[in-house]
């Protein structure tokens, strides 16, 4: 089992940089609070501020916001609700640049931020692979935690789906 490479996803690459424990709590399937506003907000963001562009794109089972091409280059899209998270967010759109030049696509990414009129470039490197494959095999071990990691009280716990669970005799 221990060779077993376990499917990471863009979104416990998103987790991880936010919080190690909700990366377990999702990985073992533990259903967060399904009338949390929080899961629906930034699809929200996205079709108020993108309406023209297409949205939800596949290609393989990555599922991107945006899709547009410049410069004869392939340009994929992350609509986020603030840049508060933005290393999460230049991380997990890293991985699916990532994944696209695995299926021989060399693109580009790119943050928005349409309540801050905002735009970020993200362009993958060797040193960005590097940290990208040591936060997925971090998140391996992670998974493989017979418990999820300690709770921390940090400023996302307040809008996290997992708030009730983690922190609900407080
Ligand atoms: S409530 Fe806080 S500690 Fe619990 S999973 Fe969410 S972010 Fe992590």
């Amino acid at each position: 089992m221990e060779d077993y490479n376990m499917p990471v996803t863009g979104t416990d690459i998103w987790y991880y940089y936010i919080c190690h424990r909700e990366v377990w709590l999702m990985k073992h399937q533990i259903a967060p609070d399904q009338e949390d506003e929080s899961l629906d907000i930034g699809r929200f963001i996205s079709e108020m501020y993108y309406k023209r562009d297409k949205k939800g794109m596949s290609i393989g089972n990555i599922v991107v916001d945006r899709i547009r091409q410049e410069d004869g280059q392939l340009v994929i899209g992350e609509v986020k609700k603030s840049s508060r998270y933005i290393k999460s967010a230049k991380m997990q759109l890293l991985y699916y640049l990532d994944t696209l030049r695995k299926m021989g696509i060399y693109a580009k990414g790119e943050l928005l931020f349409p309540e801050e009129r905002k735009k970020e470039m993200v362009e993958w490197t060797e040193e960005a692979k590097e940290e990208l494959e040591q936060a997925i095999e971090h998140i391996r071990r992670i998974a493989r935690m017979p418990v999820p990691p300690e709770r921390k009280k940090i400023p996302f716990c307040a809008k996290c789906a997992y708030r009730e669970y983690c922190w609900a005799e407080e």
